[in-house]
């Protein structure tokens, strides 16, 4: 089965996405933060994140980083999820290393077209 770990603050969001994810039959955990989002990581890489922007303690970009960085056997793939749909924002995720990103509020179906692109779905 393919994992999945949904990095958000927001609760809600979290289990929207769950929800999603596990119709579309990945195995899902979650964290809340960033910090604890690289914990998860080192402990055991999932396939793929699914990652929040605007979080406390660790930003989705300063785990992204940190991540790429990171000396880890294989390279999830990051999808991650904006409010902000400025080209900005999201070439400089590109850059950091993101895949894929995913505009909130997010559907099944525009969740899983972008999964399929990054070869996750
Ligand atoms: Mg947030």
């Amino acid at each position: 089965m393919k994992t999945c770990l949904v990095v958000d603050d927001s609760k809600v969001i979290r289990k929207v996405a769950r929800h999603i994810l596990e119709t579309l039959d990945f195995t899902v955990s979650e964290a809340c933060d960033g910090r604890e989002a690289l914990q998860a990581c080192m402990a055991s890489m999932p396939d793929v994140i699914l990652l929040d922007w605007n979080m406390p303690v660790m930003s989705g970009m300063d785990f992204l980083r940190a991540l790429r960085e990171a000396d880890v056997p294989r390279r999830a793939k990051v999808v991650f999820c904006t409010t902000e749909n400025g080209m900005a924002y999201i070439r400089a995720a590109i850059e950091a290393g993101a895949d894929e990103y995913v505009m909130k509020p997010f559907d099944r179906e525009t969740l899983e077209s972008k999964l399929q692109i990054v070869g996750m779905a």
